[in-house]
């Protein structure tokens, strides 16, 4: 499977990968999101979801679990299972729901939500480099890999 490394030397270039993935991402898609605190999942997130028309705010979702966002096309579910102490919570919450042939799942802290959580099409691993971040794309899916080979050819042009 694929994998892209991408350095993020600000907060925009967080921004502008966000808007580039969300552009290549039609139809469903999980995308888990990996980082220590403050590595920038939410601001991908924020990225994501307003390359897709959202308009506003978009904060953690650390004590809901889950924020759903009802866009023009798309149904877009952020979760952050910062909070999650055991991954049976999920089960209780009825994760499956969220997890439909027409919906993306955003997921902060997936690892909180191992063995119940769906398998992802994608991860993005986010890590600190200084004050600045990098980010490394892996498709772990077809639907995963496709999106990741349009992502990279789409490259340099903005
Ligand atoms: P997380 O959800 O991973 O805990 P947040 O997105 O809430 O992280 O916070 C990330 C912080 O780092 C924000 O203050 C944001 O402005 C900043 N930031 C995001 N991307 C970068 C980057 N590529 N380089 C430097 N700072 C960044
Ligand atoms: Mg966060």
């Amino acid at each position: 499977m694929m994998t892209c490394v991408i350095a993020l030397p600000d907060e925009a270039a967080t921004l502008a990968l966000s808007a580039r993935l969300a552009r290549v991402c039609d139809g469903a898609a999980t995308l888990y999101l990996y980082g220590d605190l403050g590595a920038g999942k939410t601001t991908f997130s924020r990225g994501f979801l307003q390359a897709l028309g959202h308009q506003g705010n978009v904060k953690s979702p650390t004590y809901t679990l889950v924020e759903p966002y009802e866009l023009v096309d798309r149904r877009v579910y952020h979760f952050d299972l910062y909070r999650l102490a055991d991954p049976e919570e999920l089960e209780f919450m009825g994760i499956r729901d969220y997890f439909t042939n027409d919906s993306i799942c955003l997921v902060e802290w997936p690892q909180r939500g191992t063995g119940v959580l769906p398998e992802p099409d994608m991860e993005l691993h986010l890590s600190y480099e200084g004050h600045a971040r990098h980010a490394e794309l892996r498709a772990r899916s077809a639907a995963g890999e496709s999106m990741l080979q349009q992502f990279a050819s789409q490259q340099g042009e903005g």
